[in-house]
C-alpha cells in the first residue's frame, strides 16, 4: 500500500525535463514514487540520471505548499492564504493598469509548461489581462531556428521527420548541438547510424562528449558557423554536388544565395574560422555524395545575435543538396525545453496565437477571438520579445507588474545582473513555482503549483509528436494547478463576459470561471478548436487517439484522416509550396574581443544539470555529480594567465562577472573559455553574457561575448 493507504499505482507519462520527452513509468508505494523507464520511440527504453531521479521532487522538503506574500513592514516573504495571494495580486494589477494602461501588467511563461498551460497562459493575457505583453522563455531557447525555419518553409517544427531518421542518415551533421549531455538516449540513434555505416560531423568550439564520438570534429571560433556553412555550400557548388532538379522544382531565390556563397572560397572560411580547408572540403564531400543526409542546429549555432541568418544558412545548405522531404534526409532543429515545441504554438508568445497562427493576421484574429468569445479588434496587437520586455521592466512606459510561470530569468536571462535589478524595480513581481526559485525570492507574491506528476496534460517533443502527460496523484494540500491559478485570477478580474462562449468547462456559461476551465481535458478540448485550420493544426488529436498510439504528429486536422509524421513531402507551407532561399552573410560577434577583453565566452550546459537548476539542483544524485559551476580554460591559456587547476578565476565582462573554479580541458580552443549556466550568485554564468538580441527573433546573444579572466 501507499503510505496513504491507496493500493500501488502507476502513472504511464513523460520526463519533466527535456525535449526528447523519455517515456517513464512512474510506480508509488509504500516506498514512495520510482521512476522506471519505459518504451518509447524517442527513448527505447532509455533515461539519463535527470530522468530517473525526477520524482525525488515531489515529497521535497524544500517544495512550496503555501502561497508567499512579501511583508512590507520586515520585507520578508510570510505563508499566506490563497485568498490573500489572489487578492493581493488582483489588487496590484488593477492599480498599475488603472494608472499605466493595459500594457503595464507583463507575462512572462515557459517552455516546460504542457500545451493547456501555455494555451491558458496567452488567453488569459490577451482576454484577462487584455495586454500585449506575453512571451516565454522559449525565445532564449529555440527562437532563431524558429524564425528561420518560418522564412524558409513557412513552418517551424524542430524536427521534420522523426527521430528514427537519424539512424539512417549516411551523414549526420550536428552544428552546435551536444545531445550526449543535454539528451543522452538520443546518442542510441547516433550509434546506430554508425553502426549503418554511416558518418557523424560534429562543428562546436569544445570537443563535447559528441564531438568526441564523431568521424570528424570541426573546431571553428565561436560566432563563425555561418562562414562554415557558406563555404560548405560553395564547395558543393564547385564540385557539382547540389540537386539541380530539387532546386529548379522545389525552390525559389536561389540565384542569390548562389552569387552571396561565391565569396566564401574555403581559405577564407578557414582564416575566419580556424577549421582547415581539408575538414570543410571532407564535410561537404559527406554530405554533397551522401544518399541520405541530415543537418541539425542547436543552442550553439542559434544562440546569437545572429541566429536565425547562422541556421538559415544551414537551411540554404540543406536545400541545395535536395534534402529537405526525403526520408532519411532534412534539415532540423533540436529543441531543448520539454515543451519548447508546444510552448509556441499556443500563444505563449509575442507573436502568435494558438495554432501557431500570426497574432498580426486578420483571419487568425478572427478565428480565435471567435473561439475566445471576444471581438477580434479587442484582442491586443503583437508584444515584444522577451528580452526587450525584461529590459524594460519598471523603466518609463513599460510594465510595472510580471507574472512569471515556470521561469526562472534571474538566473537565465543574459545580462542577469540588469534583468534582476529590473525585477527588482517593479511595483508587482508574481512567481508561480514548485519551488523557490532566484526569481521567486524576489517577488512579491510567490504561488506554490502542482509538479508533473500531479495533473494530466499534452507536451509536443522536439518531432512535433503530441504526447499524454499523465497525473500520478493529486497535488499535495495547498498546491493548486496553474490552470486553477489562471481561472481565479480570470474570475477575480471579473472578465466581461461575452453573449456565448463556446468552453466544455463544467460549470454556469456566462461566467468568467466557465472561459478558463481548470480541467485539462477541457483547456484541450478548446485548444484544437482555436488551432484548427492552423500551421500546427491539433484538430484531429483527441487524448484518446495519442493513448492509442505513441503519440500523433501535428498538423492532424481530422479525427480519421492521417497525422503528419513527415512534413514536405509534396510541398513546402509556403504559399506557392516552394521553400524560400535567402542570401546570408557573416558578420561578427556583437561584442568583439579588444586588448581589455581578450577572450571568447561560451557557456552551454552539464549532463547533470537542467535550465537554471531550480529543480535539479536540489536532486541528491544531481547535486553530488555536477555539485558546482567551474570555467573552463585551455591547459595552454591557464599557464599564460598563471592559473591551476581547480584555483577559484574571475570572468569579467562588460556587464559583470562571474567566479568559479577553473577546470582545465584540452577539449577547449585556447582563445575561448566556457561556463555553464545552471548556477545563481556569484558564479551566474549570464551575469558576464551578452544582451545584443537578433534583429529578427529577439533571441539574445548567450554563446559569444568578450570577457578577460585572472585568478579570483
Ligand atoms: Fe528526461 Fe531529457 Fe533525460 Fe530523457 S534525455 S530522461 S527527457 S532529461
Amino acid at each position: 500500500a501507499t503510505p496513504q493507504g491507496f493500493p500501488p499505482r502507476e502513472a504511464a507519462t513523460h520526463c519533466p525535463y527535456c525535449a526528447l520527452q523519455c517515456g517513464m513509468l512512474l510506480r508509488e508505494d509504500a516506498d514512495g514514487v520510482t521512476v522506471l523507464p519505459r518504451q518509447f520511440p524517442t527513448n527505447r527504453g532509455g533515461l539519463c540520471q535527470k530522468g530517473w531521479t525526477a520524482a525525488e521532487l515531489l515529497d521535497h522538503p524544500e517544495r512550496l505548499t503555501t502561497p508567499l506574500l512579501r511583508d512590507p513592514a520586515s520585507g520578508e516573504l510570510r505563508p499566506a492564504s490563497w485568498d490573500a495571494a489572489l487578492e493581493r495580486i488582483v489588487t496590484g494589477i488593477r492599480a498599475v493598469q488603472a494608472e499605466s494602461g493595459r500594457d503595464a501588467v507583463a507575462v512572462f511563461g515557459g517552455g516546460g509548461l504542457t500545451n493547456e498551460k501555455a494555451y491558458a497562459l496567452g488567453k488569459f493575457a490577451r482576454v484577462g489581462l487584455r495586454t500585449r505583453h506575453i512571451d516565454y522563455n522559449g525565445r532564449f531557447c529555440m527562437s532563431s531556428a524558429a524564425a528561420a525555419g518560418l522564412r524558409a518553409f513557412g513552418i517551424d517544427r524542430g524536427l521534420p521527420f522523426p527521430l528514427a531518421d537519424l539512424g539512417r542518415a549516411d551523414t549526420l551533421l550536428l552544428v552546435g548541438a551536444n545531445p550526449a549531455e543535454t539528451m543522452p538516449p538520443l546518442v542510441r540513434w547516433l550509434t546506430e547510424q554508425r553502426r549503418n555505416g554511416g558518418r557523424l560531423i560534429v562543428v562546436d568550439p569544445r570537443a563535447t562528449a559528441t564531438a568526441r564520438q564523431a568521424d570528424l570534429h570541426l573546431q571553428p571560433l565561436p560566432g563563425t558557423d555561418l562562414a562554415v556553412a557558406n563555404a560548405l555550400l560553395h564547395i558543393a557548388l564547385t564540385e557539382g554536388w547540389t540537386d539541380r532538379a530539387y532546386v529548379a522544382e522545389r525552390t525559389t531565390g536561389f540565384a542569390a544565395v548562389r552569387r552571396s556563397v561565391a565569396a566564401w572560397w574555403p581559405a577564407r572560411a578557414e582564416q575566419l574560422s580556424g577549421v582547415p580547408v581539408a575538414d570543410l572540403e571532407a564535410t561537404a564531400r559527406a554530405l554533397g555524395t551522401a544518399g541520405r543526409a541530415i543537418i541539425l542546429t542547436a543552442r550553439g549555432a542559434e544562440q546569437h545575435a545572429k541566429g536565425v541568418d547562422t541556421v538559415t544558412a544551414y537551411v540554404n545548405l540543406a536545400l541545395a543538396l535536395g534534402l529537405p522531404g526525403r526520408p532519411g534526409s532534412g534539415y532540423g532543429c533540436l529543441t531543448g525545453q520539454g515543451n519548447g515545441q508546444g510552448g509556441r504554438e499556443h500563444g505563449q508568445k509575442a507573436d502568435q496565437l494558438p495554432g501557431y497562427r500570426r497574432i498580426d493576421d486578420p483571419a487568425a484574429r478572427e478565428h480565435v477571438a471567435g473561439v475566445w468569445g471576444v471581438p477580434a479588434d479587442e484582442l491586443p496587437g503583437p508584444g515584444v520579445p522577451a528580452y526587450q520586455v525584461l529590459d524594460s521592466l519598471g523603466t518609463p512606459g513599460g510594465p510595472r507588474a510580471l507574472l512569471v510561470l515556470g521561469s526562472n530569468p534571474v538566473v537565465s536571462a543574459p545580462r542577469a545582473a540588469h534583468v534582476e535589478r529590473r525585477l527588482r524595480g517593479l511595483d508587482l513581481l508574481v512567481v508561480a513555482d514548485l519551488l523557490l526559485s532566484e526569481t521567486a525570492a524576489l517577488a512579491d507574491v510567490v504561488l506554490p503549483t502542482a509538479q508533473w506528476a500531479e495533473e494530466d496534460g499534452t507536451m509536443t517533443n522536439l518531432e512535433g509528436r503530441v504526447l499524454r502527460r499523465r497525473a500520478l496523484r493529486p497535488p499535495p494540500p495547498g498546491v493548486r494547478t496553474d490552470l486553477a491559478i489562471l481561472a481565479d485570477l480570470a474570475a477575480r478580474l471579473a472578465v466581461a463576459e461575452p453573449a456565448a462562449v463556446p468552453t466544455d468547462a463544467p460549470g454556469p456559461a456566462g461566467t468568467a470561471a466557465a472561459r478558463f476551465p481548470t480541467d485539462p481535458a477541457a483547456v484541450f478540448a478548446e485548444l484544437r478548436r482555436a488551432s484548427a485550420g492552423g500551421p500546427a493544426d491539433y484538430a484531429g488529436i483527441s487524448w484518446s487517439r495519442i493513448d492509442a498510439a505513441d503519440g500523433v504528429f501535428w498538423p492532424c486536422p481530422t479525427e480519421d484522416g492521417p497525422d503528419t509524421p513527415r512534413l514536405f513531402t509534396d510541398r513546402f507551407a509556403t504559399p506557392d509550396g516552394r521553400a524560400r532561399f535567402h542570401p546570408v552573410d557573416h558578420r561578427p560577434a556583437a561584442e568583439p574581443v579588444c586588448d581589455e577583453y581578450p577572450l571568447h565566452f561560451t557557456t552551454g550546459r552539464v549532463l547533470a544539470q537542467y535550465q537554471s537548476g531550480t529543480q535539479t539542483r536540489r536532486v541528491d544524485a544531481l547535486r553530488r555529480a555536477a555539485p558546482d559551476a567551474f570555467v573552463e580554460l585551455h591547459p595552454d591559456l591557464a599557464a599564460r594567465l598563471g592559473i591551476g587547476d581547480g584555483e577559484p578565476v574571475r570572468v569579467t565582462s562588460r556587464r559583470g562577472e562571474l567566479r568559479a573554479p577553473a577546470r582545465l580541458s584540452p577539449t577547449i580552443r585556447p582563445d575561448t573559455v566556457f561556463a555553464p549556466f545552471h548556477w545563481p550568485g556569484p558564479a551566474r554564468a549570464n551575469s558576464v553574457t551578452n544582451d545584443a538580441v537578433d534583429p529578427i527573433s529577439g533571441m539574445p546573444e548567450f554563446k559569444i561575448c568578450a570577457v578577460r579572466v585572472e585568478k579570483a
